[in-house]
């Protein structure tokens, strides 16, 4: 390198970690490494085969995709499974997977015309918060067996110094494919808030960047080579290094996101009051009613037109690149309940799987069930409020039950509205159980006492009594409490077991009331049976 050249990074890198591992046995080789600039962006031997630690590019997964022959029913079905509602979503998206991945198929059987005239279907959905856009996208992902990552619009910059780069979205998908970027070409990449993102000016206009992440986001969309190591994170970069340090056949530097399928979605609500006005100035003029306030906007989104998001601060080119669009519709108090019962994704399931943990279950009745609903419905967090509603009813029940005896409840109206009060009758309803549990508690802490130091403590039922008035009076756990009493006995245990060989030891009320006083006992009564014994010999 001459004196004028730019410094390069990665000899700053290298010498770095040269530092880092002068004491350890790794050795860092002087390789030219502007010789393998993976941040040049030269993607001519991007396509170079794999090192030998590089995933298998004949994974299942891929051989899943080159064997893609779903129908868009099919797709559908499956959706149906996890999702409630939202069958336009449904239809559209098992159209637009089922071309997009009949598309890879052939590409990978290098079938000729597959890729030079394909238009890629990414979507644009719209709608409410937790409706399900999100859900729909990771579901078709897990089906079709590809990676799936999703982001928040709004954390991008232009640039990527400030917040973070587009491109890192598609050095996400690697990582979510375990490192297999082929697999990773054929990925799934969910940009959320899309409508925060509308340039200055339109009319939902509020980033001053947003154009600029806009025109990121389309090259994306469009077709580029992304660097698999960020040339803004210090970490991306040492790795970078690293991997160039294992020889081997070089790796890979790019992505290309030809194949990379993108789906974004917003809730536009600005969008829905201008459709609104338009639709109902139309309407009007047919002679329709004005609608009530309270009504739901975002239905009007079904309305939306291409000019509509140009209007609204979009670039022409970003929203022609998303072709596919369609609005998924809020979701009512009935459609809550639905989702409880019957998604196999339910949150319920969750919570039941949680009690099951400590082998408890619950019944609910399905009074309940509308109860819970109605009050999430009222959240306005669409299917989210189901999980703020039920956290709220179980949280002390997953707190308190799996101290107690208790391995069943049901879940009524009235747990709903007093979870509390509910609890404390249960609780009592059930003291009379208490008991054995309190005891096993003890017998636990004896057993892994003797496990640490090889002593076997027998608590007499004077004892496991004391325990308990104490435990319960001071709302602590039996093994907590035991641990602190006992956390300075097996010294002076190990004292008397020096003099007499003794392993076991009896417990009473006293060793609970002043446990070290009495171990003094103990200690003292040991040492002077012990003298008197060699006295007498
Ligand atoms: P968003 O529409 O904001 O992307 P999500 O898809 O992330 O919302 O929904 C959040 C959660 O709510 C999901 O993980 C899922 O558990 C539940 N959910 C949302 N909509 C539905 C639906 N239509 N059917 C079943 N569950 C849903």
């Amino acid at each position: 390198m001459s004196e004028k050249d730019p410094p390069n990074p990665f000899e700053e890198i290298q010498r770095q970690l040269e530092k880092m591992f002068k004491d350890s046995n790794v050795k860092v080789s002087t390789q030219n490494f502007s010789d393998a600039d993976p941040f040049s962006g030269d993607s001519s031997d991007g396509e170079s085969s794999a090192s030998p630690d590089a995933p298998d590019s004949d994974t299942e997964a891929l051989e899943k995709i080159r064997n893609f022959h779903l129908k868009p029913k099919e797709i559908r079905d499956y959706l149906n499974r996890f999702v409630i509602r939202q069958d336009d979503a449904k239809k559209v998206l098992s159209v637009a997977i089922c071309d997009h991945y009949n598309h890879v198929r052939q590409t990978l059987a290098g079938k000729s015309g597959a890729a030079s005239e394909y238009s890629k279907q990414n979507l644009l959905f719209l709608g409410p918060t937790g409706v399900g856009k999100t859900y729909l996208m990771r579901s078709v992902a897990r089906l079709i067996g590809v990676p799936f990552v999703k982001a928040d619009a709004t954390k991008f910059s232009e640039t990527g110094y400030v917040g973070s780069d587009v491109e890192d979205l598609v050095r996400d998908l690697v990582k979510a494919a375990d490192g297999n970027i082929e697999l990773a070409e054929k990925g799934i990449i969910f940009v959320d808030e899309i409508d925060k993102i509308a340039s200055e000016g339109g009319a939902g206009g509020r980033d001053v960047s947003g154009r600029g992440v806009q025109i990121n986001l389309l090259k994306l969309m469009e077709e580029t080579e992304v660097n698999l190591f960020s040339p803004t994170d210090m970490m991306s970069q040492m790795q970078a290094v690293m991997e160039m340090q294992r020889g081997g056949k070089p790796k890979r530097k790019s992505i290309n996101t030809k194949n990379i399928l993108f789906i974004v979605s917003g809730a536009f609500d600005k969008l829905s009051e201008s459709i609104k006005k338009r639709v109902s100035q139309n309407e009007l003029g047919f002679g329709a009613t004005v609608a009530d306030k309270d009504e739901d906007l975002s239905t009007y989104l079904q309305y939306a037109e291409t000019r509509d998001f140009i209007n609204y601060g979009f670039e022409p080119e970003f929203i022609g690149r998303v072709p596919v669009r369609c609005a998924c519709t809020a979701l009512s108090s009935a459609d809550l309940a639905h989702i409880m019962t019957t998604s196999e994704g339910s949150v319920l399931h969750q919570y039941r799987d949680d009690f099951k943990g400590y082998g408890i279950d619950f019944d609910i009745t399905p009074e309940a069930i509308v109860a819970i609903a109605e009050a999430a419905s009222k959240e306005g967090t669409g299917a989210r409020g189901i999980m703020t509603v039920l956290e709220r009813i179980f949280r002390d029940y997953k707190f308190e039950l799996p101290s107690t005896a208790i391995k069943h409840f049901e879940v009524t109206t009235d747990m709903i509205e007093n979870p509390l009060d509910c609890l404390r009758a249960l609780k009592a309803k059930n003291a009379h159980l208490q008991k054995d549990v309190w005891q096993s508690d003890v017998k636990r802490f004896a057993k892994s006492f003797e496990k640490a130091h090889g002593f076997t403590l027998e608590f007499k039922p004077l004892a496991v009594d004391a325990l308990v008035a104490e435990a319960s009076e001071k709302d602590r756990t039996i093994q907590s409490l035991c641990e602190e009493k006992f956390k300075d006995f097996e010294h002076g245990l190990n004292i008397i077991n020096r003099n007499t060989g003794q392993t076991v030891f009896k417990l009473g009320k006293l060793a609970i009331e002043d446990p070290d006083k009495e171990l003094s006992k103990w200690v003292v009564r040991c040492i002077e049976n012990t003298k008197e014994k060699e006295k007498r010999a």
